[in-house]
């Protein structure tokens, strides 16, 4: 694939009838010249269409996200098709609602230019402009994850990230982690298998991975999952042509994604909803609100709820993708947060991030902007661009008709559940029967993938202990057999005889 050529990109070439200016409008002298004292003399401070446009290059640079630096960003729209009005209010729910959406997705460990097709989780992130707000989805292409407590979170990117003194990746920091975090086996069997690198973007399925809480107008409370299928089915890249893509086209998802909508070749997703009555979850076989489980589609099946089409490619990636800030803390009236303990964690961390990353308005920024009225009592910090009219107060309460809460037109608490005591707990929640770390990732590898992808699995997994070191090695076999005996010994007798 190559680039488009910058006609075919809408660019014309023409006579120059614009005269630059600085950032302040005031048009500049010379694009090619800086102004010098004499034909050999100092250049001047005073040469302000020079002191600016350096001054701004300096700054171009925004810290990169800590983790999904790189990614893609494309706008579209949701439409619901079916009609799940008895299992909530969410306005964006409502049949026949269509919605306008941002959706991004990305690469979890590399950094902003690191290549697309490397073997790790996509981010799935969706911003539903909704007239209740903006409701954020930011889930990933796998309905689980490595860990299961917040805590854990920044030690698990750690060991994906690189080493501090050489600054290079390290399957050996990797394997540590994932064989001592045992609760990673159903995640890294995954990552390992087909799933694990796709063929595009436009070929994987998209999931809230935690569950989340569904409220209807009469109050009742579900748990759900979201499951975005992709229309087109699921591809997935063999280890040696995602390795040589890696090298020709490292933007080979972006570049994709971006090709297709520009085709008319819109990608499609249909929104399929796993929904589980409050009152089911302590009588589960797994705990539902642990984000390392799946909840069984044949228990739990998928009901389909609407369409999201993506078709619209950003004008300027900067200001529309980078400055994208997703947080699943946006929610809308009609869902509410469970007590999956990553998603509690990310609740916080997301915004946090995006605070330091974009700056305190950040909401302010153009795709952050709600197409909802933002009314409330936040005023100044950097980069302020809204306000309010000077007849609105900067304080609550007061005499001033300024806004005020309503909990009927909010999410209310946010999600309510039951907590099982008053007492501080540390641990893991009450038992549910099939609450082992091993358990589904046997599934995963035995029932669900073919013989074929057990096979490249092996070898994909073969493919990364070159550098890991005793008695991690040796760690890592004994994961695999507890995940699948014959596939942990397979590995075991692939890797050895490879050293022959
Ligand atoms: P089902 O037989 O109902 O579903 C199997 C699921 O596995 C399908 O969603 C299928 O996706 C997906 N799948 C197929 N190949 C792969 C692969 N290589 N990697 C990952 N997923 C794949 O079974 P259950 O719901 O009872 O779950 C059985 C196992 O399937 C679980 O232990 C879990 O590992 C995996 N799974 C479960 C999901 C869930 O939410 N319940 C979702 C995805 C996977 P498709 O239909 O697109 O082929």
């Amino acid at each position: 694939m190559t680039n488009e050529k910058p006609s075919e990109r809408g660019l014309r070439p023409s006579a120059h009838n614009t005269a630059t200016t600085t950032n302040a409008g005031t048009p500049i002298t010379s694009d090619d010249f800086s102004v010098q004292q004499g034909k050999q003399g100092y250049i001047g401070l005073h040469d302000v269409g020079l002191v600016d446009k350096l001054a701004h290059f300096d700054r171009e640079r925004i810290p990169e996200r800590v983790v999904h630096a790189k990614g893609a960003g494309a706008f579209g729209e949701f439409e619901v098709t079916e009609d799940v009005s008895a299992y909530t209010c969410a306005d964006f729910l409502q049949p026949g609602k269509k919605t306008p959406v941002l959706a991004r997705f990305s690469v979890v460990a590399g950094e902003k230019g690191s290549a697309d097709t490397v073997r790790d989780p996509r981010g799935f992130a969706l911003k539903f402009y909704t007239e209740e707000g903006n409701y954020d989805m930011v889930g990933n292409n796998t309905p689980i994850f490595f860990i299961r407590d917040a805590i854990k979170f920044p030690d698990f990117i750690h060991s994906q990230k690189r080493t501090p003194d050489t600054d290079l990746q390290d399957w050996n920091m990797r394997w540590d982690f994932w064989t001592l975090a045992t609760e990673s086996a159903h995640q890294v069997a995954w990552l390992f298998g087909d799933r694990g690198i796709p063929s595009t973007y436009r070929e994987m399925d998209g999931f809230s991975s935690h569950a989340f809480q569904w409220i209807n107008e009469k109050g009742e409370r579900f748990w759900v999952k979201y499951h975005f299928k992709t229309d087109l089915g699921n591809g997935y890249l063999p280890q040696d042509e995602a390795d040589r893509l890696a090298g020709v086209d490292p933007e080979y998802h972006r570049r994709d994604l971006y090709q297709a909508i520009k085709d008319g070749n819109y990608p499609t997703w249909t929104l399929k909803m796993q929904i589980m009555p409050e009152d089911e979850a302590e009588k589960y076989k797994v705990n539902p609100f642990d984000i390392t489980k799946t909840w069984s589609q044949k228990d739990y099946p998928l009901i389909p709820v609407g369409k999201l089409t993506l078709n619209e490619i950003p004008k300027n990636f900067h200001v529309q993708v980078e400055q994208a800030a997703f947080s699943p803390s946006n929610l809308v009236r009609g869902v509410g947060f469970s007590p999956d303990k990553m998603l509690l964690g990310r609740v916080f961390a997301y915004p946090d991030t995006q605070r330091h990353r974009l700056g305190g308005n950040f909401e302010q920024l153009p795709p952050n902007r709600p197409l909802a009225n933002v009314n409330n009592y936040s005023h100044q910090g950097a980069a302020a661009m809204e306000f309010s009219e000077p007849t609105v107060p900067t304080y609550v309460p007061n005499s001033y008709d300024g806004p005020r809460a309503d909990a009927e037109k909010s999410p209310g608490d946010w999600g309510r559940w039951e907590p099982h005591g008053d007492e501080p707990y540390r641990g893991d929640p009450y038992p549910h029967p099939e609450d082992d770390d091993f358990s589904q990732a046997h599934v995963l590898v035995r029932e669900v993938m073919s013989e074929e992808e057990r096979d490249r699995l092996v070898s994909n997994v073969v493919g990364t202990l070159g550098e890991v070191e005793e008695p991690i090695l040796s760690r890592v076999f004994d994961y695999w057999r507890k995940i699948d005996e014959e596939v942990g010994n397979r590995m075991e007798k692939d890797f050895k005889d490879s050293l022959k």
